[in-house]
């Protein structure tokens, strides 16, 4: 009777696990299908100092357009393109796309920063150097206006390999930065590792920071960090006057959220460059 039960289980989490993977392997498919549709989507969302409220920069974010499923997030796709080998395809497509609409705007008057998030099969092999050599010339743009924005998992999959990578990609001349700063476990002693030039606070940290004194001790001591470092500092998620008040007092010059805008295309963004010169009236 026992193993009658064990079998039972044995099944249920064999079928289980085939599901999932027929799921996973479904999903692989549709990307590769999707990478060849052209069914990818960059939204943008802007950066703006905290300050003037101008736009200093956005930061580009995949979407997935779906015939059926509709406008899919990144939640929903990227860890299980980042688990197989469609990510290649799909993070130079991230890479070129970005860097092309920032060098356009650039070249239309709009030279603002482009934040890129990477992947980590970028950071594995050099290709990512590769690449930003060859837009360096097939799109000209100010390289310190491409901001790459790198997570604790991409540096920590293969420390050897990403030292390599960020030297090779700083003597590029783009920017490099921490982002969801503070979530990892390794963040301060990979601050001494991986020299980054700016770090993004994330958006756990900054939404309550009004009402929660400890976050608020959080955000203040990585400004302070950053500016003991000489490093950037971006706060992510910032959805109401008020925090974006506190950061400006807390010393934090730059801001991103939904309270100065949410990721919309880029027609919307460029509206947006427009209006009273890229101020935004919050
Ligand atoms: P991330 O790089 O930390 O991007 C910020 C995320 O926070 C975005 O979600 C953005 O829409 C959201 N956000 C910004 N401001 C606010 C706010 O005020 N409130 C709230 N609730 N959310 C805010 P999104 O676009 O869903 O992207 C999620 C994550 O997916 C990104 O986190 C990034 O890790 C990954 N991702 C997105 N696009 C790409 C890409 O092109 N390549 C790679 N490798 N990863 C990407
Ligand atoms: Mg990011
Ligand atoms: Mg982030
Ligand atoms: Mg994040």
């Amino acid at each position: 009777l026992d193993k009658d039960k064990a079998d039972g289980a044995a099944n249920f989490y064999e079928a289980r696990d085939r599901a999932l993977v027929e799921k996973r392997l479904a999903t692989e498919a549709d990307l590769v299908r999707a990478l060849q549709n052209d069914e990818f989507e960059l939204f943008y969302q802007p950066q703006v100092c905290l300050d003037s409220k101008r736009i200093i920069g956005a930061e580009a974010l995949i979407r997935w357009r779906h015939p059926v499923r509709g406008l899919v997030p990144p939640i929903d796709f990227i860890p299980i393109a980042n688990a197989t080998a469609v990510s290649v395809g799909m993070s130079r497509w991230v890479v070129e796309t970005a860097w092309r609409q920032a060098s356009r705007w650039a070249a239309a008057g709009h030279e603002i920063r482009m934040g890129i998030n990477l992947s980590p099969c970028q950071f594995s092999d050099g290709s990512l150097s590769v690449q930003v050599e060859a837009l360096l010339h097939a799109a000209p743009i100010r390289p310190d206006l491409i901001e790459f924005e790198v997570t604790e998992d991409i540096l920590l999959d293969d420390e050897v390999q990403a030292k390599k990578a960020i030297e090779r990609l700083k003597r590029s001349g783009v920017r490099l930065v921490f982002d969801d700063f503070g979530t990892g476990f390794g963040s301060l002693s990979y601050l001494k590792s991986f020299p980054l030039h700016g770090l993004k606070i994330d958006r756990s940290f900054v939404k309550d920071a009004l009402s929660c004194e400890s976050d608020r001790t959080i955000v203040r001591s990585v400004i302070s960090l950053a500016e003991g470092l000489d490093l950037s500092v971006i706060a992510e998620g910032i959805e109401d006057a008020a925090t974006a008040d506190l950061l400006l007092a807390m010393g934090c010059r730059e801001g991103q959220g939904y309270f100065f805008g949410k990721p919309c295309p880029a027609d919307e963004f460029e509206r947006l460059l427009m209006t009273a010169a890229g101020s935004i009236a919050a």
